[in-house]
């Protein structure tokens, strides 16, 4: 759909793509995706919820990797404004949900600032979709009543403080944790936290290809080593690791959204 400019103001709504599975997006998000006229997506959004994109959006790709930023997120912002005010709606489809370090927060706030009209539609968090794909809960009563999320990034790792976070009773989820993962396990063990504590690490949650492994917390970056663990990946550390199935031939192939 195009937007009259006369008289239709242009808007952003942000989307939540959840963590791969098409089949996993809100019906909320599937139709804001059907009634897009311009579509700027991470590179963390799946081919299946891409071939949703109706025909006639433009696609606009902002992928960001770890070692080359195609694009800075003020411009990023200032894109989904320009895009806004020239009339047209604009959906920002983002992996998992856009307020779990998805930078959602800036992009509203770039919307704001420019007095554009934005909304949020929620995603799947990749944490979620990972702990129901593996059958493993993020909390049990048996195991653990605290569920934290972290960000693994290098950079700035060691002045994040996780004290506490891990632990009996506790399960810690630490996002974009794999190029640093050994550095993260001699973390919380510094922080104290035992050698042996259950950690598992979900690759491609809910996706076909989806791997988990499982091991021990002095064992993690040895474990994504001699896995070749890619991202997107997530580590999960606490007792509820030792939980779920290994098994991936559940996870049916993703089924297109109904929109209507
Ligand atoms: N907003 C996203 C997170 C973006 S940060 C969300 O809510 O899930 C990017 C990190 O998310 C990746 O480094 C990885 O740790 C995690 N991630 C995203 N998709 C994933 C998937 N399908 N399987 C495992 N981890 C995933």
């Amino acid at each position: 759909m195009i937007a009259d400019e006369s008289s239709t103001p242009g808007r952003v709504v942000l989307v939540g793509a959840g963590p791969g599975a098409a089949d996993l997006l809100t019906l909320r998000a599937a139709r804001a995706v059907a009634a897009a006229d311009v579509v700027v997506h991470d590179g963390l959004v799946g081919a299946d919820v891409m071939a949703m994109v109706p025909a006639g959006a433009r696609l606009v790709s902002v992928a960001k990797r770890r070692d080359r930023h195609t694009m800075q997120q003020a411009d990023i912002g200032a894109l989904l404004v320009a895009e806004a005010q020239a009339g047209h709606m604009v959906v920002r489809l983002k992996g998992g949900d856009p307020f779990i370090f998805g930078r959602g927060g800036e992009e509203v706030e770039a919307c704001n600032a420019a007095g554009v009209s934005v909304e949020v539609i929620p995603g799947v968090s990749s944490a979620l979709g990972a702990a129901a794909a593996a059958h493993m809960p993020l909390t049990h009563r048996d195991h653990a009543s605290i569920v934290s999320f972290v960000a693994g990034e290098c950079r700035g790792l060691a002045d994040q403080n996780w004290v506490g976070l891990a632990g009996k009773g506790r399960t810690l989820v630490i996002y974009m944790g794999v190029t640093g993962s050994e550095r993260i396990a001699e973390k919380l063990m510094g922080d104290g936290l035992a050698p042996d504590t259950p950690i598992a690490i979900v690759e491609r949650a809910t996706l076909p290809d989806m791997r988990v492994l499982r091991s021990l917390l002095a064992d993690l970056g040895g474990t994504v080593a001699r896995a070749a663990v890619k991202s997107p990946a997530l580590i999960i550390v606490g007792d509820v690791a030792t939980l779920g199935t290994d098994a991936v031939t559940q996870i049916a192939k993703a089924q297109p959204c109904p929109v209507n």
